[in-house]
């Protein structure tokens, strides 16, 4: 099955604009109360995840009590200017997330109206956007949403027409030439946003290719609902869907060729879940490489896969230091991981059952299971660690320990980091340690060991090469790490910052393993390895420009690195 995910899917700028402000709001000013004027945008998903955060939508301003510590956001459709002078006069301290495109049509009507033209609005009546551009027509303004309607006009002598920034083109020529003709003199303005013309183009032509087709979005969305109705006319198979549980029912059976697309409100963890599934029912249809797709898939997604690379890390380690393998460290590696990994997902997740990542899905339908294979594991991994020296089982103890304090309250309530997972960058650095403790440091404890450089090296790669693929994974989840709060390098830093911390990294890295041999650091795997690095790149470059794979086959396909420098130790030996 062929699946095409539209260029144009998702937040427009605009959209992305306003939940950025919110959201740089929300972590700057975390003792104030947080309001949107109206829902930020029409999602209802996001909007619950928003209100999971603190930030809430209100219909008036006097739902708000506490005025003195409150922050009001206005959206991106805008608002008409006596609300805004209201707004101001309340003393609320207010935020404008307008989008500029919007305030464009906002200023042409101004503009018009202050020279006594009669303003149009081509536009949907209820719309918040066409409300708010009303109100700078001076009480003169005229929303003309059918044809129907723009035969009904008069002659108006100084008329402008504008157009609600999300409607159709072709819907709106028709309408513009209708007015031309009551009205000759009539001063024109393609209002209509290039983010919405693109995207509805996009659709018109993905649904004359495609078999099936689903539209992403709120059914409040105007927008997505009228991407729905594009792609009905040409593809009667469309659905317009709000969230994936809605597909279930859906069988694919018939579709070869399937397009997605969403609108300008969706966000991406969405479309991600959307193309998970329809991969699903895709390598359902693939039979014996359909199996294999899912068993991969299922084991990336419920952390095997890392426990997998964590042990495969673990034998690298000692091959570096060309020290005989013992497969007991490596288990505990695995187990230490598996359990570490899994137990912080329970125990982070969203309250109310919010996904928060691809991951908690699985994990949520069977929670009780994977809390108890959890419990069981770290249980095996202290019992290896036990049989091998007590010294490896007190500092796999501790590191456990640590490991599960990460998501818990331990500091005041009245600081404004309550937990370790609070402090930026947190989870990237100290997981990276974790794992480079476990594989590197653990296997030399059991024995009069004097750290030397091979031991160096060791650690500094499994740290290395877990920190770049971590914060890789977290570039392309920027998004859906914003909305739901969590502290990444790549949401403190920004994506270009992260990237050229992890370029110095990996410069260093490659520096290490290709000096480390010759130097009689390490053995010659070091040279093996310089493979791990550039698929590591090469691998984040072509998830950064495929928007069509879900979240889970990127991270799986990042999380293969670490199966691959299992694979170097293998062809290491062979050679
Ligand atoms: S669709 Fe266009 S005008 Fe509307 S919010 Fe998005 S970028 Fe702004």
């Amino acid at each position: 099955m062929e699946v095409k995910l539209a260029k144009t899917a998702g937040f427009c700028m605009g959209v992305r604009r306003a939940v950025d402000i919110v959201l740089k709001i929300a972590q700057q000013e975390k003792n104030r109360r947080i309001y949107t004027y109206g829902p930020l945008i029409h999602n209802p998903q996001t909007i619950e995840l928003l209100k999971s955060r603190g930030i809430n939508p209100i219909a008036n301003i006097e739902e708000i009590k506490d005025r003195e510590n409150a922050i009001l956001i206005i959206r991106a459709h805008g608002i008409a200017p006596a609300e805004r002078i209201k707004l101001k006069e309340s003393g609320i301290k207010v935020v404008n997330a307008t989008c500029p495109k919007v305030g464009y049509v906002q200023a042409i009507i101004k503009k018009h109206t202050a020279r006594d033209y009669t303003v149009i609005i081509v536009g949907d009546k209820d719309h918040p956007e066409v409300e708010g551009l009303l109100g700078y027509s001076g009480g003169r303004g005229i929303i003309v949403s059918t044809l129907k309607e723009a035969d009904q006009l008069p002659c108006i002598e100084k008329v402008c027409v504008v157009a609600q920034t999300t409607q159709n083109p072709d819907d709106y020529s028709k309408i513009v030439e209708r007015i031309k003709q009551i009205c000759p003199q009539a001063v024109v303005f393609n209002t209509i946003c290039s983010s919405t013309e693109h995207r509805q183009a996009e659709v018109i032509a993905m649904a004359g290719e495609m078999d099936a087709m689903f539209i992403v979005g709120g059914r409040n969305s105007a927008n997505t609902r009228r991407l729905a109705d594009l792609a009905q006319q040409k593809q009667p198979a469309t659905f317009h869907i709000e969230t994936p549980a809605e597909m279930e029912k859906i069988d694919f059976g018939p579709y070869n060729r399937v397009g997605v697309s969403a609108g300008a409100s969706t966000p991406n963890w969405i479309i991600d879940r959307v193309m998970d599934k329809i991969m699903e029912g895709q390598s359902r249809k693939l039979k014996t490489l359909g199996m294999l797709l899912s068993l991969w898939l299922s084991a990336v997604k419920t952390d095997i896969y890392s426990a997998i690379g964590a042990g495969c890390l673990c034998l690298v380690c000692m091959a570096l230091q060309e020290r005989p393998v013992n497969f007991s460290f490596a288990a505990i590696a695995s187990l230490f991981v598996y359990a570490t990994h899994v137990l912080n997902r329970l125990i982070g997740r969203k309250p109310l059952g919010f996904v928060g990542s691809f991951r908690e899905d699985a994990y949520l339908r069977h929670e009780k299971m994977f809390f108890y294979t959890a419990l069981i594991s770290i249980a095996g991994s202290l019992v290896l660690a036990f049989h091998q020296s007590w010294i490896v089982f007190v500092t796999l103890f501790v590191i456990s320990l640590a490991g599960l304090l990460y998501n818990m309250k331990i500091f005041p309530s009245k600081w404004k980091i309550q937990s370790l997972r609070d402090l930026p960058g947190s989870k990237n650095i100290l997981m990276s340690i974790a794992w480079g403790v476990t594989a590197a440091i653990l296997p030399v404890m059991d024995e009069k060991y004097f750290p030397d450089a091979g031991l160096a090296v060791a650690f500094l790669f499994m740290v290395g090469i877990v920190f770049i693929r971590s914060s890789m994974a977290d570039i392309l989840a920027i998004q859906s790490d914003k909305l739901l709060g969590k502290e990444t390098i790549p949401v403190f830093f920004g994506k270009a910052l992260t990237l050229n911390i992890l370029k110095v990294i990996s410069l260093i890295l490659f520096a290490i393993l290709l000096f480390s041999s010759p130097a009689g650091w390490t053995s010659s795997l070091s040279f093996f390895l310089i493979s791990c690095l550039l698929y590591l790149w090469i691998c984040f470059l072509f998830c950064d420009k495929k928007p069509v794979l879900s979240e889970a086959v990127k991270e799986g396909l990042l999380e293969t690195s670490y199966v691959m420098a299992g694979f170097c130790v293998l062809l290491w030996r062979v050679f």
